[in-house]
């Protein structure tokens, strides 16, 4: 019994979301919903999975857009950390400006999560780590042997702080002191761009890796 991953890429600003599932028993959650409902639908249809609930690493529209299709859809709740609930709420502005668009309103959260909560997939758990810093209700999810790092950590960056409520002192802590806390081969999978493996990151990253810019 493991849990699979994978990885759809959707929406105007290229967002991952992931579907991720028990191989025995078929349950299964996603990670962020940035968009292109079908593609992600198709995914989950493909492997057969049933979700369970759809969790954001964060608010930011890019991450949420396709959430009212797919709980409809899915008939499941989704879940976010109470401290981004705000900027959920005000992505119609925020994709109004950065990208001309005009999105609806994303619903009220179903439910909300925060530090040491563990989402039970078919007996296997993924574990909730508040990484404030890019948002202040930022969260990655550990499983065992990767994390889900939504904007806080990319491969070869680190997220931007310069949006409503972010905090570049507060990442770069959330990134050395939680994310890199972690065992060197975990691997990494982000909110954008391609996955990569922490020792990479703890080496290279030019900013919080070894030598980095921020490295304190
Ligand atoms: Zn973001
Ligand atoms: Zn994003």
């Amino acid at each position: 019994m493991e849990l699979i991953v994978k990885r759809v890429v959707v929406g105007p600003l290229d967002t991952n979301s992931y579907v991720i599932f028990n191989s025995e028993t078929g349950e299964g959650i996603i990670v962020d919903a940035g968009g292109d409902p079908h593609k992600i639908l198709s995914v989950v249809a493909r492997h057969d999975v049933e979700i369970t609930g759809i969790y954001l690493t964060h608010g930011h529209f890019d991450h949420v857009l396709a959430i009212d299709d797919l709980r409809k859809d899915l008939n499941c709740r989704f879940y976010i950390h109470e401290k981004d609930k705000e900027i959920l709420f005000q992505a119609p502005l925020d994709a109004e400006s950065f990208l001309g668009l005009s999105i609806p309103k994303p619903p009220p959260p179903d439910g909300l999560i925060e530090e040491g909560d563990l989402i039970d997939i078919g007996g296997l758990k993924l574990r909730v780590l508040h990484t404030p810093g890019h948002t202040p209700g930022s969260i990655c999810f550990v499983a065992d042997g990767y994390i889900f790092t939504g904007d806080t950590l990319f491969a070869g960056s680190i997220g931007r702080t310069d949006l409503v409520g972010g905090d570049f002192g507060s990442l770069i802590d959330s990134i050395l002191n939680k994310i890199f806390t972690l065992p060197d081969d975990y691997v990494v999978y982000p909110g954008h761009g391609p996955s990569t493996v922490l020792r990479v990151e703890k080496l290279t990253n030019p900013f919080v890796g070894e030598g980095g810019l921020f490295k304190i």
